[in-house]
């Protein structure tokens, strides 16, 4: 067993840290991706960490990938941005990557890739949240391909994205084994997206409806075959709930950072915060909670590196590292108090962003039920 980083995993993170820090901007309240800042991503090899050398990728692992991750998670205050990232990563260009056939991985992975295109994942309906094989969108089968029609309902990157990783149903009442998934292009006729929502935390990222009316896809932007959606979806989600939540073992290690400093600089009643044991003991807990969800996490990625995937181990990581954000947001609110409460010391805002990450990509009670159903129960 080997807890350590290599030299080769702690020049990169170190180099994405800085990146993170220095190139990238601070926290937006405005919905939107800069195209420009997008590129910079690109050129750090975040948005296609996981992809193949030979799509422009990085061709890392999971473990090295979400090492990736959680150096920008800790270097941008900017965590939707981090957040749209890692959707287009995750939940887009490594399905289309694993399923798409050779031309459509051609057309499309380069470009995302290099921070060229923007990609969005639109499952979510507002029928089919928690429980994807209800989904109302159909796929018709036509000459040459598919017509889909329907309206997700909560599209992150929607508003930016050229390309929808999407899925639809051939038949609503055959469930999960009638699902299939496309990668449909956005200037495609009949794909409309709407306006960005307003929304807690993440705020920068854009996030939408996505309407499909008569959208006619071809059969190579078919990712998987026809009825294989559902493995296609679990297997992004298998990469979202393990990689995508190293952004917020980043932020977690940005908060104590921080609840450190306040600690030590910090004096009331003629004393550092640091000398008050209430105080200490909260931020011990933070660290607990923080390592004890890394290991988790890292051995989640580990097991997808040596080819086990381990279900039960990435729900439980995804939701020991969402809850123990969340909480330590809540305790780094605590130890700066007043300031914690304002905006400008970047706490609240973390707080804000942490809340979704118990949400999306199945939230806790769904983890809770999958590592049920692992353990047999
Ligand atoms: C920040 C953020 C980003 C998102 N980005 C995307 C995206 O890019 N693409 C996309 O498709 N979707 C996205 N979503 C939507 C997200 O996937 C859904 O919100 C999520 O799956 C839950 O669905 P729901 O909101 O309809 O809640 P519901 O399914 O209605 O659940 C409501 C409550 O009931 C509980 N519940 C439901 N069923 C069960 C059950 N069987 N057992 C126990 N409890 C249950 C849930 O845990 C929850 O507490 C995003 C959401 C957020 C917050």
């Amino acid at each position: 067993m080997e807890f350590g980083w290599n030299a080769q995993q702690r020049r990169r993170y170190d180099a994405a840290l800085a990146a993170a820090r220095q190139q990238l901007p601070p926290a937006r309240a405005t919905p939107g991706i800069d195209p420009g800042v997008w590129r910079v991503l690109g050129e750090h090899g975040l948005l296609g960490a996981a992809v193949g050398p030979e799509y422009g990728g990085g061709g890392l692992g999971a473990l090295d990938t979400a090492l990736l991750f959680e150096a920008f998670g800790r270097g941008c205050e900017d965590t939707g941005l981090v957040f749209s990232a890692a959707a287009h990563l995750f939940a887009c260009a490594m399905p289309i990557a694993e399923f798409g056939s050779p031309a459509l991985r051609e057309r499309l992975l380069p470009a995302m890739c290099a921070g060229r295109s923007i990609a969005a994942n639109a499952m979510t309906e507002d029928e089919a949240g928690s429980d994807v094989s209800v989904l109302a969108t159909l796929a018709t089968p036509v000459d040459g391909g598919y017509l889909l029609n329907g309206t997700k309902s909560f599209v992150s990157n929607g508003p930016a994205a050229d390309v929808l990783v999407t899925y639809a149903t051939t038949d609503p009442a055959a469930g999960h084994f009638a699902l299939t998934a496309f990668a449909v292009e956005r200037g495609s006729p009949g794909v409309t997206v709407g306006a960005p929502f307003a929304k807690l935390g993440m705020t920068s990222c854009p996030a939408s409806e996505v309407e499909f009316a008569g959208v006619f896809v071809p059969y190579d932007a078919v990712l998987g075959e026809r009825g294989q959606g559902s493995v296609v979806f679990q297997e992004s989600m298998l990469w979202e709930r393990t990689c995508l939540f190293a952004l917020f073992i980043g932020l977690q290690d940005r908060l104590m950072d921080q609840v450190v400093a306040h600690a030590g600089k910090r004096r009331q009643f003629g004393r550092p915060l640091r000398d008050f044991q209430s105080v200490t003991n909260r931020i011990v807990e933070m660290k607990l909670r923080l390592e004890s969800s890394r290991l988790l996490l890292y051995r989640a990625c580990w097991s997808i590196d040596s080819a086990e995937p381990d279900v039960l181990g990435s729900a439980l990581s995804k939701l020991a590292v969402s809850e123990a954000a969340l909480a330590n947001a809540i305790d780094a609110v605590h130890v700066f108090a007043g300031r914690g409460y304002r905006s400008e010391y970047g706490i609240e805002a973390a707080l804000r962003d942490a809340v979704g990450g118990t949400v999306f990509s199945g939230t806790s009670d769904m983890q809770r039920q999958i590592a049920a159903r692992e353990l047999g129960l």
